[in-house]
Order: structure tokens, then C-alpha cells, then sequence
């Protein structure tokens, strides 16, 4: 197997980075192993968190400074720190994957320490050195790598975050940020066997638009999606789907996954948009199929190329895709005046087959031939 933990990552911000210093504190009332093991049977999403947790400090004075490993802990923040008032934050998440010999790797991480790097461009927040944030991943795990559980389709999420930290009511970039790290250990996404989900089409409300911060991983698209989503939620949908703000036309992507349509002839389609966050699955998950074979296109398509479509049967699968439920088939959509498919369509087999293929790469059970796992344990 070919494994790499070279990270060519020619960005701006890394030239010069040096090495950090870490500073770090155990936690002198962790988790016991037997109580972290109760967790680890039944973790669920989002609920639980590890021992410990990184905080990076960045001032336009002192550049990124303070590395520490602490206490997993409540964070003391001034109550006119900048966040609080203007939302200026961006967010990363990737999963931790625990291998059958028990080391411990993460997929694609140095896509997402330029992803943050460009979403911090567009919050006016300072970039964090790709070589940092691998670093303050690999001091995560060096503490917290019990926390990585081993069961089947198990992993730890792993959370980078960065905000303004600044007491400041003014309204401009901060001068004061901070970078934290936390994990937390995710469950199997579907318990008995993937189910294919109702997604619900928002009509009343767009997701992001254009010169928006669409295109970034910030707090803010996601608060202005929580009507939106509880809308989904009321309409018996797990999740809510944004056309383009301009028009109402194009399809763009759901609250936090994005979108990929199979056609008849295996051609994978996918929505081009400046607006949508570029996910690392969709990447990958197009690159697996290009590898076999299918023709894949990234340009605009319409509601009404999906509608017509699918009822012409030249649309034969929908799948949305995001690291936290990987790949997952898209039986219906259900909008206002019309529905797409229906509730109880089976999960297509190319869906289904590509995201066993990417699972597998993941967890070290295939050939990682585009060299995009790194090993984080020691
Ligand atoms: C994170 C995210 C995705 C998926 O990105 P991945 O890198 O595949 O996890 C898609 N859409 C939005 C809005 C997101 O925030």
C-alpha cells in the first residue's frame, strides 16, 4: 500500500512556517477507559468529546503563537469578543479512521488546511500554515488517539474552528483569533443498512449568493440555513436543498452535503456554482468514478433538468455527499407543488458501490492509489 504523509502544499501562508513549540497540559480528570468505552459503543454524532482539545493563538502582532494541548474545557471569552457580534468564523471537519492494525489515519487533511486557508481569505482571518494544522491534528491524536474508535464505519470527527477572538465592537477584522481543535467519536452515520433520504426543495429561502460566502466553511451560511432546515424537518425530510439566490433555477447543494445526478449512460453530473462549498467527498467520489470509466461533468444543471430527467428515466440515481455521511442515495425530493422520485426508491448501485469503494480506501481496507490518507498516530 502506498501511503503518503507529504503534504505539497505551496499556499503563501506556509512559506516560512517554523516549527511549533507545543505546550501541553494532560487532563487530570480524563475519561476513564472504562467509561470512554461506553462511550465508544454507542457514540452517536456530535455529543461527546474527547479529553483534550488544541488552541493556537494568532495576533497581527505575533503571528500564530501559544500552541497548547489542554483540558477538553469551557472556552473564557470577553463578552465583546468579535465572534459574538459579527460571526466572523470558519469551521473544517474530518474524521480520524482507526485501521485494522490499529494506526490511525485521516483522509485528504492537507484539501482541508487549504480549504480553511481560502475560507479564512474570504472571513478576513488570518491562514493557518497547512504544516500547522497537521501538526495540531497529529497532537490531538498523540493524546486523545484512544478516543478513535475501531468498530465498522466508526471514526473520531475531528473539528478545526477559528474566530475572532478581540474585545472589539467595531466592525472590522479582528486582530485577535484563535484556532482550536476538538474531537468527537461518530457512530456508524445509518444503523441497519443505508437508507436512502427524502430531501425537502427551499423555495422561500436561498443558501448563499453571488460575491456571498457561499463558497466558504462559515458559521454564518449555516445559521442562515436553520429555517430552511426546520422547514425540511416539518416536511419529514432529513435534509433541505438551495437553487441559486439570482434565479431560482439552478440547483446548488444541500444544507451541508453536496449534490451529484447519475445519468442512463453513466455520466455523473454535478452543479457548478461559485456559491457551494467544494466538498472533499464530491472530489473524491468524482475521481473514483472518472477511474472507472464514467464521464463526469461539473456545470450548471437546472430543477427542471432533474424533474424532466427523472421522469424521462435518463436520471436513474441522486446521491449527496459529505464527510460526515460519506455518500448517501437521495430517494426523493419533495417540493412545494411537485416531488421528484419517491420515498421508498432503493439506493442506486452506483452510489452505493462508489461510496463502498471510497469507505474502503478510508479505512485502509483498498489500495489508497492517489496517495490521500495520512497517517496521524505515531
Ligand atoms: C462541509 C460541507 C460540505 C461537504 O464537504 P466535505 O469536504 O465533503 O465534507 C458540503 N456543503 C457544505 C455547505 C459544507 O459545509
Amino acid at each position: 500500500m502506498t501511503n503518503t504523509t507529504d503534504t505539497a502544499d505551496t499556499a503563501t501562508a506556509d512559506a516560512g512556517a517554523t516549527k511549533l513549540d507545543w505546550e501541553v497540559t494532560r487532563n487530570l480528570v480524563a475519561k476513564s477507559p472504562q467509561e470512554r468505552a461506553e462511550i465508544l459503543a454507542n457514540p452517536g454524532f456530535g455529543t461527546h468529546f474527547t479529553d483534550h482539545m488544541i488552541d493556537i493563538c494568532w495576533s497581527e502582532r505575533g503571528g500564530w503563537h501559544r500552541p497548547r494541548v489542554q483540558p477538553y474545557g469551557p472556552i473564557t471569552l470577553d463578552p465583546a469578543a468579535a465572534v459574538l457580534h459579527y460571526g466572523q468564523e470558519i469551521f473544517e471537519g474530518l474524521k480520524a479512521y482507526r485501521h485494522e492494525d490499529g494506526s490511525i489515519w485521516s483522509f485528504r487533511p492537507e484539501a482541508n488546511a487549504a480549504r480553511m486557508q481560502r475560507s479564512a481569505r474570504r472571513l478576513a482571518l488570518p491562514e493557518l500554515p497547512s504544516e500547522y494544522f497537521l501538526d495540531a491534528l497529529k497532537q490531538l491524536i498523540a493524546v486523545d488517539g484512544d478516543w478513535v474508535p475501531s468498530a465498522p464505519e466508526t471514526s473520531l470527527y475531528l473539528r478545526p474552528y477559528m474566530f475572532a477572538k478581540e474585545a472589539f465592537l467595531g466592525v472590522r477584522p479582528a486582530h485577535k483569533v484563535a484556532f482550536y481543535v476538538i474531537g468527537s467519536p461518530a457512530g456508524a452515520y445509518f444503523h441497519g443498512g443505508i437508507a436512502p433520504v427524502s430531501i425537502w426543495l427551499s423555495t422561500n429561502y436561498a443558501r448563499a449568493g453571488k460575491g456571498g460566502t457561499g463558497a466558504a466553511k462559515t458559521g454564518g451560511n449555516y445559521a442562515s440555513s436553520l429555517i430552511a432546515q426546520a422547514e425540511a424537518t416539518e416536511q419529514g425530510c432529513a435534509q433541505v436543498m438551495f437553487l441559486d439566490s439570482a434565479e431560482g433555477k439552478y440547483l446548488e447543494e444541500l444544507g451541508g452535503m453536496n449534490i451529484v445526478l447519475v445519468y442512463k449512460d453513466g455520466t455523473l453530473v454535478t452543479p457548478q456554482s461559485e456559491s457551494i462549498l467544494e466538498g472533499i467527498t464530491r472530489d473524491s467520489v468524482l475521481q473514483l468514478a472518472r477511474d472507472r470509466g464514467h464521464t463526469v461533468e461539473q456545470r450548471r444543471v437546472t430543477i427542471d433538468e432533474w424533474r424532466e430527467g427523472a421522469a424521462s428515466g435518463d436520471i436513474v440515481e441522486v446521491f449527496a455527499c459529505g464527510t460526515a455521511a460519506v455518500v448517501t442515495p437521495i430517494a426523493q425530493l419533495k417540493a412545494a407543488d411537485f416531488t421528484i422520485g419517491s420515498a421508498d426508491a432503493a439506493a442506486g448501485e452506483i452510489t452505493m458501490s462508489l461510496r463502498t469503494e471510497l469507505t474502503d480506501i478510508q479505512y485502509g481496507r483498498a489500495e489508497d492509489r492517489h496517495g490521500w490518507l495520512t497517517r496521524l498516530s505515531q
